[in-house]
């Protein structure tokens, strides 16, 4: 490993000395939850769609998975949305079907609504065998967890985990209300605050991963499907590009090793690398960051000056 990393820190030199690119950093594959999601500040559900395919079209990005809240296939139009991902190259995958959190509700029903959810996905293209735990609630107690966990299994599922958590939800919420207020929105404002968090997170979880493993894992991020990342997702792949990062599809990342490991701990709130940290030793409450933190996010919005008062 380490002589591997004194090539590959070699072979970056040699980038950087020829082509002035930064210094190559870790690999990263987009994720977006809950879709088809309604309307929202900017767009509605359809003109999201539209929106977030040209804007990772004209970033020439890899592609993406969209973890999809069946519920939304019952209508024409939300089956269509999401099928159109899928013949753009994106890939479509399980986030069941009514959104539970594993912890509060009865074994059997959950585990029914994921199968509710891979039968609504029947007959949509570039399907991946994934699950992505709503709210990354992955069950407590130990036993709960663990069946779910044999019952994905047996289903030939697999946990489409994350590698980095943020608020990005909660950013979406504020702007919502912010219009419903009438308060102006300081577009460039929001999207270099949503990049800025983002990124920030990145190299949080990053950083953790690597004094867990000793490595950069290749990451997969938690994004919504909203109209932040339709807006400013070319944004945050162009500053990540800037500094370092490689854009991989998801079927890449989650053939990382990091893939193969269940962990034991019950804190699986933060994503895969947050509960490898524990397992290695790390605090919890030592993993918290801006991205995390609602009254952070509050602090850090209003000093970037991103809503004005009503009216203004
Ligand atoms: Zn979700």
């Amino acid at each position: 490993m380490r002589i591997l990393i004194i090539v590959l820190t070699f072979v970056a030199g040699l980038g950087g000395a020829v082509a002035q690119e930064p210094a190559a950093r870790g690999r990263i594959a987009l994720s977006f939850d809950d879709a088809p999601r309604g309307a929202g500040p900017a767009f509605s559900g359809y003109e999201r769609a539209a929106a977030l395919l040209q804007t990772l079209r004209d970033a020439d990005a890899p592609p993406v998975v969209f973890f999809v809240q069946t519920s939304g296939l019952q209508s024409e139009a939300g089956r269509a949305r999401i099928a159109r991902y899928g013949e753009a190259g994106h890939l479509i995958a399980n986030h069941s079907e009514s959104h539970l959190w594993l912890s509060r509700t009865d074994t059997a029903a959950y585990i029914a609504d994921i199968d509710q959810a891979e039968a609504r996905l029947q007959g949509l293209p570039n399907r991946r065998p994934w699950f992505r735990f709503p709210y990354l609630d992955e069950g407590t107690p130990r036993e709960k967890r663990d069946a779910v966990r044999a019952a994905l299994a047996g289903r030939g599922l697999r946990n489409g985990y994350v590698t980095v958590d943020n608020y990005d939800w909660y950013i979406e919420s504020l702007w919502q209300r912010a219009v419903r207020d009438g308060r102006v929105v300081d577009r460039a404002a929001l999207g270099a605050a949503y990049v800025d968090m983002l990124i920030g997170a990145i190299e949080f979880y990053d950083a953790r991963a690597v004094d867990a493993l000793g490595r950069s894992p290749d990451h997969v991020i938690l994004l919504h499907e909203n109209d932040l990342a339709a807006l400013f997702v070319g944004d945050l792949i162009a500053a990540l590009r800037a500094r370092g990062w490689t854009l991989i599809s998801p079927d890449e990342a989650y053939a990382d090793p990091i893939a193969a490991i269940e962990p034991q701990t019950l804190m699986t709130r933060q994503g895969q690398i947050g509960a490898l940290a524990v397992e290695a030793g790390v605090e919890p409450a030592s993993l918290t960051h801006l991205a995390i933190e609602e009254t952070q996010i509050d602090a850090f919005l209003a000093a970037r000056r991103v809503f004005g008062e009503a009216g203004d």
